[in-house]
């Protein structure tokens, strides 16, 4: 299709948008003067959809009938609660309902996922993370690391692109495996970069791990909800992710997991607790750990059921739109948004998203001048600024339209 940077252009885009309604099922922050934000900030915190107090309240009222009662006899007794997720959880992360979990956060399920796939030896014991992963990933593995008593010098290998290009190719982490593979242990790398936008080839860096006798797991934090993902197939042993980003489960909401098949039935070591524990006897307090066959035999508590509720929620509008419906449209998005920031004729800006990407666009200001981004802010756009130079803008396919892809643009050039 050919793009056009007029707003009658963006406006028909929003007309013939198949998804166009679901809009009007979320709650679009409001400006001071009562019309509403350009909100392009889904990547940090999704937004609310008009749902989830119903989910709520089904929860809060069934509690304030019930009491404990509720874990057998609410609508949803709260004791199988978190099975209610699989099944839309297995199709947004490409798996079979047994390998995924709603549990704990994101870098709380990421150690718990390090605990049983990075056990390193003397001869292979480096972790391979991205340079410029979340800090927190970078805090999680480091700590891995020295808890087993290795040196992050020496252990933590920080792949940077090469020859000034801000993306990582896999032909850079091909030649590391050549080089250095014998002694990784885990490759552990964000399936979207927090920072570039970046998309990696999950399938192709797997293999490579693979067959170099390297477990791999992917932080899907920025992927899961954004792009169509295929873990079973792609044969990842593991990946965690969050709920409150693309998956507008709210702040802080439980995260989730994701553990290969192929690992259920070997009493791989794990830190545990006892709703990871066989069903059948869980209640009759047994001594002897033994876990469910399946990626729920790394729960360890109760799950909060006010949170999963809020998931619930969201992905009950995930089911019905399915993640095919949602990328065709959020490709179509992001394009017309990198076609109308390239119209832009500055020398101010450029864009580091590379074309593998999901919706997110990540926008380098030279020299790091923050100005651009406050002045921006004070029309009404919500992005947001990561030191030290770029802001990301995240056009959402669920609530996010063409015209606030085309007001955002105007508000840039003319900042610009
Ligand atoms: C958002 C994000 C996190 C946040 O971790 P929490 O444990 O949910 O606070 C971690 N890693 C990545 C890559 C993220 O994007």
């Amino acid at each position: 299709m050919k793009f056009k940077n007029t707003f009658s252009f963006a406006s028909n885009l929003d007309v013939n948008d198949k998804l166009k309604n679901y809009r009007s099922q979320f709650y679009i922050p409001l400006q001071k003067n009562g019309t509403e934000h350009i909100y392009l900030c889904g990547n940090s915190l999704g937004l609310q959809p008009k749902i989830t107090r119903k989910y709520l309240d089904q929860e809060l009222n069934d509690w304030a009938s019930l009491g404990v009662e509720g874990h057998f006899h609410a609508k949803n007794p709260w004791l199988p609660y978190h099975e209610y997720l699989t099944e839309s959880y297995s199709k947004i992360v490409g798996a079979k309902k047994t390998e995924v979990i709603a549990m704990n956060t994101l870098t709380v399920n990421l150690h718990l996922m390090m605990v049983t796939f990075y056990r390193p030896t003397s001869k292979r014991y480096k972790i391979l993370i991205e340079a410029d992963a979340f800090p927190s990933d970078i805090y999680a593995v480091e700590s891995q690391i020295n808890f087993h008593g290795y040196n992050v010098d020496d252990a933590l290998i920080k792949l940077k692109p090469r020859n000034g290009d801000s993306v990582i190719t896999t032909d850079d982490i091909e030649k590391l495996l050549n080089e250095e593979g014998d002694e990784i242990a885990l490759i552990m790398l964000g399936g979207v970069n927090y920072y570039t936008g970046q998309v990696f080839d999950f399938k192709k860096i797997t293999d490579l791990g693979h067959k170099k006798g390297i477990k791999v797991g992917f932080d899907l934090a920025h992927a899961a909800g954004n792009i169509k993902l295929e873990l079973h197939n792609w044969k990842v042993d593991f990946a965690v992710w969050c709920s409150y980003k693309y998956l507008n489960s709210g702040p802080g909401s439980v995260a989730g997991a994701y553990i290969h098949s192929r690992h259920h039935d070997t009493n791989l070591l794990r830190f545990s607790g006892w709703w990871g524990h066989n069903k059948d006897d869980r209640f009759k307090m047994p001594d002897k750990f033994n876990p469910i066959k399946s990626a729920e035999g790394w729960q360890l508590s109760n799950p909060p059921i006010l949170s999963l509720a809020a998931i619930r929620a969201s992905l009950s509008i995930f089911d019905e739109v399915g993640m095919n419906a949602l990328v065709l449209k959020s490709q179509k998005l992001t394009n017309y948004l990198i076609f109308l920031l390239e119209s832009i004729d500055s020398n101010r800006i450029n864009i580091i998203t590379p074309k593998k990407r999901g919706c997110q666009v990540s926008i380098r200001v030279n020299n790091g001048n923050k100005i651009l981004f406050d002045a921006i802010t004070k029309k009404g756009v919500i992005a947001d600024w990561r030191e030290p130079d770029v802001i990301r803008v995240a056009p959402v396919p669920l609530y996010n339209s063409f015209i606030d892809v085309f007001n955002f643009y105007t508000i840039l050039k003319e900042e610009l």
